[in-house]
């Protein structure tokens, strides 16, 4: 099964990747942690790439796709695998379609998590907090300035990729704002064939 879960960030693209990668057994594919990975270790592109993660913008394209186009080529992503926040650009999403054809495969399917941004923000503080209480490092990019960056990019440049994947028959939206289990549940049901609001 080749997926990918659409939505804005802290929407739980996230949790529920990780939910999947158990049930199915194929790899959770986070750009987002490739390349916190990159930048923490320190090289000229990792530190000039995490100079643009830190303020919540989009990290050029073409460093995106070179990284997924490595990761995809991987033993373990043959079978399947889950995208978490990739495509995040039209073109990004054009990239991987060609390169998925070009293995003579393509996406199975594209699952939308519906959140409205007031709830965002307060997931996203939520998130901070409970990191902070555990005595974990909070991401330099949950902070509000850098969240309200985080979210117009997801608009602008984002949110086109639901028309993109609606027009190829792809896209199904789940209702993001209920608890993760609930959440999970209703992916579950778009899973074994029950679409709940097709767009
Ligand atoms: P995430 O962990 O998915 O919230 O991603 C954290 C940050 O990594 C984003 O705000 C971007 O700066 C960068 N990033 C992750 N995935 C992408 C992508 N597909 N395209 C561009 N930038 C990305």
């Amino acid at each position: 099964m080749k997926l990918v879960l659409l939505g804005p960030p802290g929407a739980g693209k996230g949790t529920q990747a990780a939910r999947l990668k158990e049930t199915y057994r194929i790899p959770q594919l986070s750009t987002g942690d490739m390349l916190r990975a990159a930048a923490a270790a320190g090289t000229p592109a990792g530190r000039a790439t995490k100079a643009i993660m830190d303020k919540g913008g989009l990290v050029p394209d073409e460093t995106v796709v070179s990284i997924i186009a490595e990761r995809i080529a991987e033993p373990d992503a043959k079978a399947g695998f889950i995208l978490d926040g990739f495509p995040r650009t039209v073109p990004q999403a054009e990239v991987l379609d060609n390169l998925l054809a070009s293995r003579k495969t393509g996406l199975d399917l594209v699952i939308e998590l519906e959140v409205d941004d007031m709830a965002l923000l307060e997931r996203i503080a939520k998130r901070a907090n409970e990191t902070r209480a555990s005595g974990g490092t909070v991401r330099a990019d949950d902070n509000p300035e850098a969240f309200q960056v985080r979210l117009a990019a997801y608009h602008a440049q984002t949110a086109p990729l639901s028309e993109y994947y609606a027009k190829k028959g792809l896209l199904t939206a789940v209702d993001g704002m209920a608890p993760p289990d609930v959440v999970a549940k209703s992916i579950e049901h778009v899973l074994a064939g029950g679409a709940l609001q097709a767009h």
